[in-house]
């Protein structure tokens, strides 16, 4: 997955969470764990005026959160609670349940499973958003990217199902 140029350095590297194949920027430390450097500063920048927005607008929140979530669900570190993709769930087709919409973190960590194997292929990363950043308005692309990973996890749905579930009731 990465190439190297001709003093050994590698060029490109592919995240361990998504795949996506970015330029390997020198020097750069990751600040998420299950993502590369390069794919982790990606995502900051992507969403950096929806991070700036967010205290003043709801909208804006909640599109962060939705793809703060997206980003999380593809970059699970085995062992853990797979809270990330539960939350997609609520958000995506638990939104109109009358019970309050937000389940708690800690309920939802609480009800995840923890056995999951993550999809091995993603329809969309981080990468495939920034490039479509010039044409198409971020909210529109958040909503198709946490679509798609939602869809991506659909061998797992029966279990993030039943999780949300439990997160809501419990
Ligand atoms: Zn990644």
């Amino acid at each position: 997955m990465s190439r190297t140029d001709a003093a050994g350095h590698p060029e490109t590297s592919g995240c361990p969470g998504c795949g996506a194949v970015l330029a390997v920027v020198p020097g750069l430390a990751t600040d998420h764990p299950g993502a590369s450097p390069s794919c982790a500063g990606l995502f900051r920048v992507t969403v950096r005026g929806l991070r700036e927005e967010a205290a003043q607008d709801l909208r804006a929140a909640a599109l962060l959160r939705l793809a703060t979530d997206a980003y999380d669900a593809q970059h699970l570190l085995s062992g853990t609670p797979a809270a990330a993709p539960v939350r997609l769930c609520l958000e995506l087709e638990r939104a109109h349940d009358p019970r309050p919409a937000a389940a708690p973190d800690g309920r939802v960590d609480q009800a995840a499973p923890r056995s999951l194997t993550p999809p091995a292929h993603w329809t969309t990363t981080v990468a495939d958003l920034a490039a479509d950043l010039d044409v198409v308005d971020l909210p529109a692309l958040v909503h198709a990217w946490a679509d798609a990973v939602w869809h991506d996890w659909a061998p797992a749905h029966r279990e993030l199902r039943a999780a949300a579930d439990g997160a809501l009731t419990s």
